[in-house]
């Protein structure tokens, strides 16, 4: 990767010290990361072009890493493209003067809209040349359109997207490409469209951007002192901006800390912030008590109730406080006390669905607490039974601009852990101590926050009796956690092998619930015909950044869900599945109609089995074939999931190769979700 990455020349080499980035430099290296799928290639390709931003002009650094992972801004900040496909073609026909029927056309044709629009821009007579785009400005102009707010908000996105789209491909206006050939090229329009509806699918992870700028600006630091670096600096330039990056997600921040202060200072001046959510910690699952005891053996570890709501990361500064970050303190939440905010497990801004946690919060602060950082789990709560709720009681919570008044669910937190405390982040102390740390700075109020409940034993018997008494109290079962040591420290955005989850469901043998994007549906049969009878499945590839089939499902719906599923699902349909859709191309396999990927489902299934009809996983297991679900039946729907934080296809080979009918003790790939 050095060896790529050190020799190629510069990927644009009319750009020139000082000027803009410009956007069409950024898609030449798009083009070439698509046409590959070596990972290295990709990756050197990506810190190629990384190098020129710093050699030429380190300034829009920010703005193309953010083009490149396909965001405008950090998670929390809430700001996402995803534009709807019928706004996009009629800015393609405005702006190209294509007419919105040969638009449609082109598109169930060709099935992918950012080729449409370098098609339709290709086949349009230049009459001036229009001023080239930059990384910035294209930024700058996808920023306004996924902002813009209020009366005629609509019409101005598509201003936005024509006006993008009129100063794309100055160079390849009015030629006629081939475009079956090389996927349309370096097309600007062809990305800015992708862009737009949230999808680049260049098989471009965000890890590999990640890498690439560790990769990148040591080579720039060390080519500025004439030297090169070795293969143990790089390691050294990715584990730290990796580790940085763990702690405080915000490229905004990174990005003119790194610049200013160069990659090995980034641990001392970028740390954890209250204000800015990590990604959290996730679980393993495991089978049974015993294969925990395995897992543990001669270890020091606790087992606490796996309480069944939402998780929430609650990120708190007192006004004194605020003046010592780096970034804004959070904003919602105003107490005397201080501001505080609540972000989900997918860094969504949680403030306006929970204001009743807000304003409780200063009665369970302790008095010399300046900030936090609490790792959360909300909860349903009965006022009148003084206890947990199921789960489904906390999704009928409106999700958006909640007023303390109206609300009729009450909920508490239940806290397990703190990952920052009094300007200080917490994140590597062994567990034990984080855990008395929590306990000495807050104070439980009924209803209200409550800390988890825990036993410190590695007796079978007893593990046992917190189990049914998790379940008892309305919990999901025991979260089984390292105590002492490095290995309990907290790791922010792994599923560790330092957690593990056990369910009460394992214990009978039914295994963990996926959660599955919904991609297609059949029409039912009987009293079902004008609604849809079952639906089609599937998991999530990070790495070919697919959806691939994993089950038909049509069990587990009331009458009353399937109505409102088809109320929702059918304003969503699209004419042909997407290109990033892996499903068996026979036609007795097709569903009736085909979805945008929106929805999620947690699906349980009593086991795996392998099916030429779906697709998920075929890469991972011999033969070819796709893993299915066997009986799988509908549980819920995840409305805190995103399609792409689905079950991954390698959990599911994983989860096949666990069975015991496929030889017990067998390896599949390790579940990984980390960074
Ligand atoms: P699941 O569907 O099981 O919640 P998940 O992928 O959302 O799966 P996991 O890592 O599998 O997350 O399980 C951990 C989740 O359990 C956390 O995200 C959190 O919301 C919840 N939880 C409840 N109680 C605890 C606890 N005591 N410690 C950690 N997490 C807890």
């Amino acid at each position: 990767q050095t060896t790529l990455a050190s020799k190629t020349k510069d990927p644009y080499p009319d750009w020139k010290a000082g000027d803009p980035v410009p956007y069409a430099a950024l898609c030449t290296t798009f083009s070439k990361i698509e046409m590959t799928t070596k990972r290295l290639e990709i990756a050197a390709h990506c810190s190629l072009f990384l190098r020129q931003v710093l050699r030429l002009t380190p300034g829009d650094l920010l703005p193309t890493i953010l083009l490149m992972i396909n965001k405008l801004a950090a998670d929390y900040s809430g700001i996402e493209l995803g534009i709807g496909e019928s706004l996009i073609m009629k800015a393609i026909s405005e702006s190209t003067g294509r007419n919105l029927k040969q638009i449609k056309t082109d598109q169930n044709e060709i099935g992918d809209l950012g080729l449409v629009a370098a098609k339709s821009r290709s086949k349009q007579p230049t009459m001036f040349k229009p001023k080239p785009l930059t990384v910035a400005g294209v930024h700058k102009g996808l920023m306004a359109i996924a902002t813009v707010e209020g009366q005629g908000a609509q019409g101005r996105k598509v201003d936005g997207i024509k006006k993008l789209l009129s100063a794309a491909d100055a160079a390849i206006a009015g030629k006629n490409i081939d475009f079956e050939k090389d996927k349309g090229g370096a097309s600007e329009a062809k990305y800015i469209v992708r862009t737009l509806e949230g999808k680049l699918r260049l098989g471009l992870a965000e890890k590999t951007v990640l890498i690439s700028l560790s990769q990148a600006i040591i080579f720039h630091e060390m080519s500025l002192k004439g030297q090169t670096p070795s293969t143990a600096d790089l390691a050294k330039a990715e584990a730290t901006l990796k580790s940085v990056y763990s702690e405080l997600p915000s490229y905004e921040v990174i990005i003119p800390k790194m610049l200013e202060h160069g990659i090995f200072q980034l641990p001392e001046v970028c740390k954890l912030q209250p204000g800015v959510p990590l990604k959290p910690m996730l679980a393993k699952p495991t089978k049974s008590i015993t294969e925990v005891l395995d897992r543990f053996e001669g270890k020091h570890f606790t087992c606490e109730y796996k309480y069944d709501g939402e998780r929430a990361q609650i990120h708190f500064v007192s006004h004194d406080a605020a003046t010592e970050l780096a970034t804004a303190a959070p904003s919602e939440g105003k107490s005397e006390k201080g501001v505080a905010n609540i972000f989900s497990r997918n860094s969504e801004d949680l403030s306006k669905k929970y204001p009743d946690i807000l304003a409780n919060l200063p009665r369970w602060i302790n008095a010399d607490i300046k900030s936090f950082v609490l790792d959360c789990e909300t909860v349903a709560w009965d006022v009148v039974e003084k206890k947990v709720l199921p789960f489904q009681q906390l999704m009928t919570r409106k999700r958006k601009d909640v007023k303390v008044e109206d609300i009729k669910i009450k909920v508490c937190v239940f806290a397990f852990d703190i990952l920052y405390l009094n300007g200080e982040a917490l994140v590597n102390l062994p567990f034990r101590e984080r855990r008395e740390r929590l306990h000495l700075s807050f104070t439980p109020v009924e209803g209200e926050f409550a800390f988890a409940k825990y036993g410190d034993t590695s007796e079978l018997d007893e593990i046992q009796t917190l189990l049914e008494d998790s379940v008892k109290a309305s919990c999901e079962g025991l979260m089984v956690k390292m105590l002492d040591g490095p290995e309990s420290s907290y790791e922010p955005s792994k599923r560790s092998q330092n957690w593990l989850k056990v369910k009460k469901d394992y214990l009978a043998g039914v295994g963990d619930s996926l959660d599955l994007v919904v991609l297609g549906a059949y029409y039912g049969k009987g009293k079902r015909t004008s609604w849809y009878g079952a639906f089609l499945l599937a998991c999530w590839n990070p790495s070919s950044e697919a959806f691939e089939t994993v089950c038909n499902i049509g069990t587990g719906f009331s009458e009353e869900v399937l109505k409102s599923l088809h109320e929702r699902l059918s304003q969503i349909t699209i004419e042909k599945p997407k290109p990033f859709y892996r499903h068996s191309t026979g036609n007795k396999d097709q569903p009736d109609v085909w979805f945008e990927p929106k929805y999620v489902w947690e699906v349980k299934t009593a086991d795996l089995t392998v099916s030429p009809r779906y697709k998920a996983a075929a890469d991972e297991v011999p033969g070819g074939k796709g893993v299915s679900l066997r009986f799988p039946r509908f549980i819920q729907e995840r409305e805190d999931k995103k399609p792409e934080m689905a079950s991954t296809s390698r959990m599911i080979a994983e989860m096949y190769f666990k069975q015991e009918s496929v030889g017990k003790g067998s390896k599949g790939p390790a579940v990984d979700d980390d960074f």
